[in-house]
């Protein structure tokens, strides 16, 4: 799909030689392509991707500052020179029971500091097979969303699609993006329209075009594939 977002999540991968990574995708002269590297490697990842890639953070603190050891704020994000954010990954629900209400927390900090925020929202296994990934995703928007649209960008990632090599078919993947559109544009009115919302989960060349064909879909969280350029380039030429 022309016009698409493409993000790359790295994750806890990278140590200082794959910023190389960047330049190279930063080179590739791709418009909309975005990383998000480990904290430890935003400040040479901006300088090498000078302008060309938008880099971002994973995740940030709710706080501007103070004593909450191990945190980054998002102030602290801009500061270096991120342009965005995610906030609400499955795996920082998971691993650090974040809740709706932290991640729409941490989304005010992110536009606060002028970040474009991507809000992570997706079901589980025994969620969908439950036929409830509507209601969940559902309740994921209703709680986590800032109530301004400024820099606000959704994805949708089905927790069991992650990491495992598995995706929706293209029709469930057209059907919840249809079912988010429609919640954004309950909650925002006609504005609700303009908010891109990615697909993420197992995001690979081989399958980008036949995902971010679907209707609503405007781009792609990609974690495992976003590590070389190669393969994150890969899916871009595919979009
Ligand atoms: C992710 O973690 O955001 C993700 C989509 O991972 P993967 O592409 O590896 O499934």
């Amino acid at each position: 799909m022309a016009g698409s977002l493409i993000v790359g999540n790295w994750k806890m991968n990278g140590l200082g030689d794959s910023v190389a990574e960047i330049a190279a995708i930063a080179g590739s002269g791709r418009p909309d392509l975005w990383v998000a590297p480990p904290f430890t490697l935003i400040d040479r990842a901006v300088i090498v991707a000078a302008g060309a890639v938008s880099i971002g953070g994973q995740d940030c603190h709710a706080k501007v500052s103070g004593a909450h050891t191990g945190c980054v704020s998002a102030a602290m994000l801009a500061d270096l020179g991120a342009g965005f954010v995610i906030v609400g990954h499955s795996e920082r629900r998971a691993d650090m029971h974040e809740t709706d209400a932290d991640v729409r927390a941490k989304a005010l900090a992110g536009q606060a500091a002028g970040l474009q925020i991507i809000v992570c929202v997706g079901e589980t296994e025994a969620q969908r097979d439950a036929g409830t990934a509507e209601a969940v995703v559902g309740a994921q928007l209703a709680g986590s969303l800032p109530d301004s649209l400024d820099g606000l960008v959704v994805a949708y990632e089905p927790v069991w699609a992650i990491g495992t090599g598995r995706t929706p078919t293209p029709e469930d993947v057209a059907a919840i993006h249809g079912f988010i559109r429609g919640q954004l544009q309950a909650r925002y009115g006609l504005n609700g329209r303009g908010v891109r919302i990615l697909y993420g989960g197992s995001v690979k060349p081989e399958n980008a075009a036949l995902l971010l064909g679907q209707a609503n879909v405007g781009g792609a969280l990609v974690g495992g594939a976003s590590l070389t350029a190669t393969s994150f380039l890969g899916i871009a030429a595919a979009a």
